[in-house]
């Protein structure tokens, strides 16, 4: 990494000779925001382009999931704990806001701990926390419910919405609706899951790829890697972000991610469901699992029928070919989660792309 040379690197990407138009998609939603945010984006040449992917956790999450909480919520006298963006998110027929707003008892925090902390200091209540999130968050999470099960911490339970990475670029590709040439990975993703697993990748699917972080530097050094291994033509997989990632990844992390959760097919906006793409409770921890504990039957879900954030998430298109985008749907009165969520494609392109 050259970091003393920034504006040689950036030179050198944006005078890149591309004599085709080639497609990359960044599978993480924080790497959305930060193509926008450092300006990297518009250093890209005129023939590459940039797809969003389906890395934003809160954007992939179907309604039915929200539906559900919003349902236990009418349904019992629980405490829901949850991170903030999901507060906004529109449901099928409401929001955690607005019913935060009508009287139920629901509540940001910022780690699952904190959820566990809410149920400690009210014993006689039961605190559901919405374990929306990648490999990044599963670890704290499944940690959270040891924590719980080693203090007997019984009125705690966790609504796991937890989804892999990995599964959803295979359905991705597998689907073929999208021309990609090459993939920038997900710098947090891949500090649990190493690079071990976007060989596949490489080899089944003739992919390279790029892990990345997330400074200027590193979105032009990696954009750079990668359009060097499409122009090889010889996929590969190459780590920019070995400070961070390492080719096994968390391997601690992964341990106890799977010593509490286990995969199963779940439900993704735009992608549908996918097989062991979901992270669920497993048998033995089912004191903790809300589906378990809360059962309810949320009316049919629906989603709002012009909101394209589902082929947002495929990289069909892009944010601003919806018709809603920035008239109708803003990050103050969103209509889809892609405009609620801090790593959500149409909130980074209403707030730099337009
Ligand atoms: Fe959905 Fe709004 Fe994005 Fe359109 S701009 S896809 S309505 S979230």
């Amino acid at each position: 990494m050259d970091t003393k040379n920034l504006k040689t690197w950036a030179k050198k990407l944006k005078e890149f000779p591309l004599e085709r138009n080639i497609h990359i998609m960044e599978v993480c939603g924080t790497h959305t925001m930060e193509f926008f945010k450092t300006g990297v984006k518009s250093l890209f040449p005129e023939k590459l382009h940039l797809i969003d992917g389906p890395g934003c956790p809160v954007c992939v999450t179907p309604n039915e999931y929200l539906d559900r909480a919003i349902e236990i919520g009418k349904t019992y006298d629980v405490i829901i704990a949850t991170f903030g963006d999901m507060i906004k998110v529109p449901s099928s027929y409401s929001s955690l806001k607005e019913e935060k707003a009508n009287g139920m008892n629901v509540k940001i925090v910022y780690s699952p701990i904190d959820a566990l902390n809410i149920a400690k200091e009210n014993p006689k209540k039961e605190v559901i926390f919405l374990g929306v999130g990648f490999e990044t968050t599963v670890p704290s999470e499944a940690r959270t419910l040891l924590q719980a099960k080693k203090e007997n911490i019984k009125n705690f339970s966790l609504l796991s919405g937890a989804k892999l990475t990995i599964p959803a670029i295979w359905a991705l590709l597998d689907a073929k609706e999208v021309n990609i040439d090459g993939f920038i990975y997900p710098g947090h993703v891949s500090a649990i899951t190493g690079t071990k697993p976007y060989y596949k990748i490489a080899k089944k699917y003739n992919k390279g790829g790029v892990v990345t972080g997330f400074e200027n530097y590193d979105l032009i050094i990696g954009t750079l890697m990668l359009l060097k291994i499409i122009e090889s033509e010889k996929p590969k997989v190459v780590n920019e972000y070995k400070r961070v990632v390492k080719e096994k990844g968390n391997e601690t992390a992964q341990k106890i991610m799977y010593e509490v959760f286990e995969k199963k097919s779940s439900l993704w906006r735009g992608l549908g469901k996918i097989p062991k793409s979901g992270l669920f409770i497993k048998e033995k921890y089912k004191e903790f699992d809300t589906y378990y504990k809360f059962p309810v039957t949320p009316p049919s879900s629906r989603e709002h029928p012009e909101c394209r954030c589902g082929d947002v998430l495929r990289g069909i298109i892009s944010p601003i070919a919806c018709p809603l985008f920035g008239k109708v749907c803003t990050p103050r009165k969103p209509i889809g989660p892609c405009m609620v969520s801090s790593e959500g494609a149409c909130a980074a392109y209403y707030k730099y792309g337009r």
